[in-house]
């Protein structure tokens, strides 16, 4: 019974995979695991792209249906052991991959961006376009605060993404060097 309960407070009741405060709780654990034995770990932001107007056309039913899916293709593409998915608010997600470093990472998001798209989801049979643009930030993690700057980094990413269109991967290598942490 104990394990349920720990089970069913760690997860997003809606698409079933881990909720914020389990990510903030592991994350911290792999950011101190990931400093000592000096491995990458890597951090995806994922964002449905264009969702509000999917709510706003189709209502929220259709739109928890759409991030159901969203989730469980995502949750496909995180295949190693330690590997984590959580749903990070509305409509975004994220993706912690242990002893993985920036291009490895971003062949992961690929995979998530292509399995997205190939959805091909509709209500009462007018598609419904779904897209999801993604941000990576990997490192070895040292100093303070280090979950915090992976997720600033992956976010200011994530933004150039969405900026440079959508519907596409941006590490934050591409970003130029006063727009990352140090
Ligand atoms: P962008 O490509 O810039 O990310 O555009 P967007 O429309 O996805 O971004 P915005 O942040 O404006 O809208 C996010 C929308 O996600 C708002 C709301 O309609 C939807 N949303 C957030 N959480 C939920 C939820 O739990 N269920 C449903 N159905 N929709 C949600
Ligand atoms: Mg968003
Ligand atoms: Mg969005």
């Amino acid at each position: 019974a104990n394990a349920e309960l720990r089970q069913l407070s760690t997860l997003d009741p809606l698409t079933n995979v881990y909720n914020r405060r389990y990510l903030d709780e592991m994350l911290a654990v792999e950011c101190k695991r990931a400093n000592r034995s000096g491995q990458n770990l890597a951090l995806v932001l994922l964002d449905i792209d264009h969702f509000k107007p999917i709510n706003d056309r189709y209502g929220h039913a259709v739109g928890d249906k759409c991030l159901r899916a969203v989730a469980e293709a995502l949750a496909g593409v995180a295949k190693r052991p330690g590997d984590l998915l959580a749903r990070y608010g509305g409509e975004e997600f994220v993706l912690v991959l242990p002893n993985t470093d920036e291009a490895q990472a971003a062949r992961v998001a690929e995979e998530g961006r292509a399995a997205v798209a190939a959805l091909a989801l509709d209500h009462e049979g007018t598609p419904l376009p779904l897209t999801i643009s993604a941000g990576i930030a990997a490192r070895v993690p040292a100093g303070n605060d280090m979950a915090n700057r992976l997720l600033r980094d992956a976010d200011r990413a994530l933004y150039k993404a969405k900026d440079e269109g959508r519907n596409r991967v941006v590490k934050a290598s591409q970003l130029q060097p006063e727009d990352l942490s140090v």
